[in-house]
């Protein structure tokens, strides 16, 4: 069907949601509308005919808590998450803090900044070291579960045409060692960033997680299993063959700029450093 211009729709359940897309196949999603709005005010798309506005949904701003998993609909703005305190995972809240200004924050969604397709942004590095899992939905109205690590590669993501994300999944792990590191660079969206998360049982290191977001998500799972199970403080052989399995590991992927390969390698240093004898 031929559309007016610049019509926005809001539906109010996804059944509404679906029948908008059916009708409108060529409408976008709107969350929060800062990337998109952005993007066309710098050129770089041109505005399409239909929006499908995500505002009115009720089960997108849903923020439920288990024992053991926080789950927090798409649509939940990144300064309402952080504003959940002590609950959200420390790492988590300093990436998000760590995204634009305040005002931008009040508007951006968790789910526009997981989506946004022409770039990967802050969020999804953050939540493949914290294993979070995104429930989808699909026309048909059904569902799927897929894992953040599993969602973005590099150049793009495994999001069905009108399917839209509606739920992220956090597992509430605590982590004894957790440390964010954004490194500024030219641009708003070229960021990138190093999380390190460390779980300790007594003195035993018994799970690390180092994840590196560049154009594309990296996490180097053999020399993670160098330092499972080792005693802390560790030994200087230890954190330098666990250095030396990263050096290795970014020569071989090949797609790091050197200067970034020397801040990745610093901040894993510096990182171990602590953890250290
Ligand atoms: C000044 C400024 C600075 C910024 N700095 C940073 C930064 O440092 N780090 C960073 O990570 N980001 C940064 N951003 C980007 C910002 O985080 C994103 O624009 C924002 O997270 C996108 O969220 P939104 O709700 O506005 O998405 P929208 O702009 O509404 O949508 C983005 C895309 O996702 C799609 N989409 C939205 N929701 C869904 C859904 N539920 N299911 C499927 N598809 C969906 C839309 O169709 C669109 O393609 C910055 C933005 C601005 C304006």
């Amino acid at each position: 069907m031929a559309a007016p211009l610049n019509q926005v729709i809001f539906p109010v359940s996804f059944q509404e949601l679906f029948a908008a897309w059916n009708r409108f196949p060529d409408a976008v999603l709107y969350a929060g509308g800062t990337n998109l709005i952005g993007k066309q005010s710098k050129n770089i798309i041109s505005l399409p005919p239909v929006f499908i506005c995500l505002d009115k949904i009720e089960e997108l701003q849903r923020i439920t808590r288990t024992e053991q998993y926080l789950e927090i609909g798409a649509m939940v703005n990144l300064n309402r998450l952080t504003g959940l305190g002590k609950i959200v995972p420390e790492i988590l809240c300093a990436c998000l803090e760590n995204i634009a200004g305040p005002q931008v924050r009040n508007i951006a969604t968790i789910g526009g900044n997981i989506c946004s397709v022409s770039r990967l942004l802050d969020l999804p590095a953050i939540l493949t070291a914290l294993d979070a899992q995104y429930e989808f939905r699909g026309a048909s109205n059904a569902t799927r579960w897929v894992s953040a690590p599993r969602f973005h590669s590099k150049d793009h993501t495994i999001l069905n045409e009108h399917e839209l994300l509606t739920r992220i999944k956090l597992p509430l792990l605590q982590w004894d060692y957790a440390v964010y590191k954004k490194f500024y660079c030219e641009g708003y969206f070229n960021n990138e960033t190093l999380a390190f998360l460390v779980k300790t049982q007594k003195n035993i290191l018994s799970e690390i997680r180092v994840v590196y977001k560049g154009d594309s998500i990296l996490r180097n799972k053999d020399a993670e299993d160098i330092l499972n199970g080792k005693s802390l403080p560790l030994s200087r052989k230890t954190a330098a063959e666990f250095v030396g399995n990263w050096v290795y590991f970014l020569a071989e992927m090949n797609e790091v700029p050197e200067l970034s390969v020397n801040s990745i390698i610093n901040s894993i240093e510096e990182n171990l450093y602590n953890l250290s004898e």
